[in-house]
């Protein structure tokens, strides 16, 4: 027997929400879906007319949908922005290289001008190069650290003032369960504000924070959007990973949990009296840092003096190994300061991608939730969430 969309009783349902469980047709589908994200950006205020946004492009689902509805609703409700991809390449060989090139096929999609900044020409380390010093244990540390400035950065030289990125719900969720593990009550209280600006004046905001991650996947599968779905090579992040499976188990039991921990995790009132990290700048590289130097520029000095362990540790730790490593005070390479980074007008309009066919694309995939498919797939079934 066909089954009837519950929301408009007039077209097959193909799917069954996940956020829901209702079984809907697509185009209420589409429609629940941008509308949430447009009520979302509204109800926080997130633009004004004629901001200059930066979508943070990875090539992956979230930032590929992201780009899609972002342009979707700055058509549809006339938000006057203006909209650049901005493209971080780590220098991970097999990996963002060819899902920079999802990136590019994307920039011609959508026609959104695109700036790919690398950690080779930002700090002079590719992440390849990073993880041949340090091993698979810490390297998400640098890597964390690195992209953080580095979006901060590209977003000066494009002259944008916002920076919007892909975190979804899921990702949120996670983040909660993991500062209460960790009892790390600074990182709690911030990981559940839609909107951050630090020192940069840069302000980040997360469009998806209530939106489930498979619902991300489903959007992208109708729709047939370009994205790449493979696995960075280095991920070993444990601790996330732990959250992440036991995020997972309370899905499936009950599928409000991932928005019920977000709930819990804006309700949190921390103690007044509590003593909070305070925000100044770096005095070498010029960015926002809770001490006197950044942990980028930490985790760079440790890696040009061959101490790779520097900047995992605690800071007094890390400065009596400097002491102790008996090396001359020769200058090291730095990162370029803050303040004097240039609006890069020269950056290209289009970057031509390679053919696809050149490139590993991984094949399109199916969600599990769908009942009623009309796309007659041919793919295998999506198990990456
Ligand atoms: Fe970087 Fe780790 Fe993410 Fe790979 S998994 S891109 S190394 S943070
Ligand atoms: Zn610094």
């Amino acid at each position: 027997m066909v089954k009837l969309c519950v929301l408009c009783s007039k077209n097959r349902a193909v799917l069954k929400r996940p956020k829901t469980a209702q079984q809907i047709c697509q185009d209420c589908f589409y429609y629940v879906f941008e509308t949430e994200i447009h009520n979302t950006i509204t109800d926080a205020k997130l633009f004004k007319r004629g901001d200059n946004v930066a979508i943070g492009a990875s090539g992956g689902k979230d930032s590929t949908v992201l780009a899609h509805v972002m342009k979707t609703l700055n058509d549809r409700y006339d938000y006057g922005l203006n909209m650049f991809l901005l493209s971080v390449d780590e220098g991970i060989t097999g990996y963002r290289d060819d899902s920079l090139e999802t990136v590019k096929r994307n920039q011609q999609q959508y026609d959104l001008p695109l700036k790919i900044v690398s950690y080779q020409q930002l700090y002079g380390w590719t992440m390849d190069e990073i993880v041949k010093e340090v091993g698979l244990k810490n390297n998400c540390t640098y890597c964390g650290v690195f992209r953080r400035q580095a979006l901060d950065r590209g977003s000066v030289m494009l002259g944008v003032d916002h920076i919007v990125t892909g975190h979804n719900a899921d990702d949120i969720a996670e983040t909660i369960l993991m500062n209460i593990f960790r009892g790390d009550v600074a990182r709690l209280g911030r990981c559940t504000e839609i909107v951050t600006q630090g020192e940069s004046m840069i302000r980040r905001s997360k469009p998806f924070k209530y939106t489930y991650e498979k619902e991300i996947v489903m959007y992208a599968y109708f729709k047939k959007l370009d994205y790449f779905s493979t696995e960075c090579i280095y991920s070993p992040n444990a601790y996330r990973g732990h959250a992440r499976t036991f995020l997972k188990d309370l899905e499936a039991i009950r599928p409000s949990a991932i928005i019920d921990i977000i709930h819990s995790g804006e309700a949190f009132e921390i103690k007044t009296g509590i003593k909070m990290p305070t925000q100044k700048t770096c005095e070498r590289c010029g960015y926002m840092s809770s001490n006197d130097v950044c942990k980028a520029c930490v985790l760079l000095e440790g890696l040009n003096r061959g101490l790779p362990q520097l900047g995992i540790g605690k800071e007094s730790k890390v400065r009596k190994q400097i002491a102790e490593s008996n090396q001359p005070d020769q200058p090291l390479p730095t990162i370029q300061h803050f303040s004097t980074i240039k609006r890069d007008n020269a950056s290209p309009d289009m970057i031509l991608p390679k053919d696809p066919a050149l490139v590993h694309t991984p094949p399109p995939r199916v969600p599990t939730g769908i009942i009623d498919d009309q796309q007659k797939p041919t793919g295998k079934k999506d198990l990456s969430w």
